[in-house]
């Protein structure tokens, strides 16, 4: 993957001054390269005019290594250059609005070193023109050796990559979303529009006869990683071999479809004995996307903000609000699902574990059973609307579990709401958002409001400084927006 670094310029200097700037312009694209992993960051041009504008972003736009596009103004680079081309542009751009020097040369300043580093002439005279477009860039304002101003591009490049794995992500549904349940249904066709998902419908037979043809020997693997990685809590080594079977099922029928996400339904289990639990458990510690009882938009999101997440401390993943705690002043939110709890959310080793599930009519499931991490988070909701799709983004804190669950069988979570727990979970039912969520302790909610910018998405944040009555009026307006658009 690549991101490409382009230098605007104009003939009017001279070449030793754009030899000058494609020098400086390599040195930047070098030293953020060596600075962020993932993304090689490559110098690609110093352009002059229009057409080497539309030659740039047109071959940016074709690569399909090219992940996002840098842009710096060096010298002055008159705008009307850049139209033709930014309307052929169609990958992340983010704006480095830097400098070569640090500081102002007090002695040694003259008319030619201003000419030559006028990024906050020419930066603007660029800006203007994106602004006019419509264009949604990231601007990233500083020097390009401090630390702070990298870490602005190394997080707009996670959110970059996730887009670009978003444009590509495949969802398979097993069976369709939970009947009659509506905030897990929506527009699949919009979805692959503006995400780039591709989601379709399965029968679970075809799942079930990749089951059936694992062989012993197979199963027999898998078992023995299950030991070496778990703590085996059951004799019931037979429901934990069933699910064994699903995960290497799973496996096969992912990678064979290139899927990324899938989910599927307890309503519509028609030859597997069991719901799948620790398969599905050990899917999303892989990075796949899932989304229970049919709900593909989180299945998706969660698979994209896990490629947002790579490479970062901390956990993401499916997630439900179930129960809340109401004691005045400390109350609390319980997570977790019927078994599809991400391991990644692991404190402690997990413990496999078979229990009826109450639900569904099966076999007993064997499931990871294990508490939570704690520490800051972000729980992101994706809801259709009807005419668009909405983002809700609460930051949360996951906090550990008080005291011993002896009778819960599921992995949980458990967390606070901001500003406070009242507040929290009605702006979260003002604004729509759904039970099911992703939630990270590895993003941050600025790295949800970039995403929503440049996927174009709708979002509204809960955080320390919602207030109701302001909160309720923003949705009115974002609604006034959406009926504009
Ligand atoms: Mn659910």
């Amino acid at each position: 993957m690549k991101a490409y670094f382009i230098t605007g310029s104009q003939d009017l200097y001279g070449d030793d001054v754009l030899k000058q700037v494609a020098i400086d312009s390599e040195k930047i694209a070098k030293h953020l390269d060596a600075k962020i992993d993932g993304v090689e960051i490559v110098y690609k041009a110093t352009v002059r005019n229009d057409a080497e504008c539309i030659a740039i972003c047109q071959e940016a736009t074709a690569d399909p290594d090219c992940v996002a596009v840098i842009t710096w103004m060096h010298t002055f680079s008159p705008a009307k250059m850049w139209i033709k081309g930014l309307q052929f542009l169609k990958k992340p751009l983010l704006h480095f609005h830097t400098q070569a020097n640090e500081k102002l040369p007090y002695d040694a300043i003259d008319m030619d070193f201003m000419n030559l580093n006028q990024t906050a002439h020419g930066g603007r005279e660029y800006g203007f023109i994106v602004t006019r477009l419509g264009v949604k860039r990231e601007v990233v304002v500083g020097y390009y050796e401090h630390e702070d101003v990298i870490e602005k591009v190394r997080k707009f490049m996670d959110v970059a990559r996730a887009i670009a794995f978003s444009r590509k992500l495949r969802v398979a549904m097993f069976g369709s979303n939970m009947r009659d349940v509506a905030v897990t249904d929506g527009d699949r066709v919009e979805s692959q529009i503006k995400y780039g998902w591709n989601v379709n419908y399965y029968g679970i037979g075809d799942l079930v006869q990749i089951a059936n043809a694992v062989t012993e020997a197979e199963l027999d693997a898998k078992m023995a990683e299950y030991a070496a990685t778990y703590d085996m809590n059951t004799d019931n080594l037979d429901a934990v071999r069933e699910q064994a079977k699903y995960e290497i099922a799973l496996d096969k029928f992912l990678t064979e479809g290139n899927f990324g996400a899938y989910t599927d339904n307890f309503q519509d289990l028609h030859g597997l004995r069991q719901l799948p639990g620790l398969a599905t458990q050990r899917m999303m510690a892989k990075g796949i996307g899932f989304g229970a009882e049919g709900d593909y938009k989180t299945a998706a999101l969660n698979a994209v903000l896990c490629e947002m997440a790579k490479g970062r401390e901390g956990s993401t993943g499916f997630m439900e609000d179930y129960t809340y705690d109401f004691t005045p002043g400390e109350e609390l939110v319980l997570g977790a699902h019927m078994l599809e709890v991400s391991p990644d959310f692991a404190s402690n080793k997990p413990k496999i574990e078979v229990h009826p599930l109450g639900i569904g009519g099966k076999e007993d499931p064997a499931r990871l059973v294990f508490d939570g991490v704690a520490g800051d988070a972000v729980a992101v909701s994706m809801i259709d609307m009807g005419n668009r799709f909405r983002l809700i983004c609460a930051k949360v804190e996951l906090v550990k579990q008080a005291q011993d669950m002896p009778n819960l069988p599921v992995a949980r979570i458990i967390w606070k709401l901001k500003p406070d727990h009242a507040t929290g979970a009605a702006a979260w039912i003002y604004a729509g958002g759904a039970h099911h969520t992703v939630v990270s302790t590895a993003l941050t909610v600025n790295d949800i409001r970039l995403f929503a910018k440049l996927t174009d998405t709708e979002l509204v944040v809960i955080d320390e400084n919602t207030e109701i009555g302001k909160f309720e009026q923003e949705l009115e307006i974002l609604d006034l927006v959406a009926k504009l658009k």
